[in-house]
């Protein structure tokens, strides 16, 4: 059974449709049955389509970001599901928000 915390270690890959189908469907049956994760994801794609807006001006400079940086970020991103919720919320709305946005537009 899928745990809150297992979820929302793999909002990035669901987010991207890199799940398998199995995880696809295990993340959308919690989702449908978990308020709290429902409202998570519900900000989650809030925050990505703001973003996306945002950083979809000429001169944001996102589009300059070295391949080499962005996928040591993404793996720092991704390791970050081991830490306390708290941590992998604030470092998640600091990091990896623009970069979303850049991988995302
Ligand atoms: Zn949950």
């Amino acid at each position: 059974m899928l745990t809150c915390r297992g979820l929302v270690a793999r909002l990035t890959d669901f987010s991207c449709g890199d799940l398998t189908l199995s995880q696809e469907r295990e993340s959308k049956r919690h989702l449908a049955r978990c308020e709290s994760c429902a409202s998570y994801w519900r900000s989650y794609r809030t925050t990505v389509a703001l973003e996306r807006e945002t950083y979809r001006e000429p001169d944001a400079g996102w589009g300059e970001m070295p391949a080499e940086l962005a996928g040591k970020i993404l793996a720092a991103a991704r390791s970050l599901g081991s830490l306390p919720w708290h941590l992998v919320h604030l470092l998640s709305g600091i990091a990896a928000g623009p970069l979303l946005a850049f991988y995302l537009r």
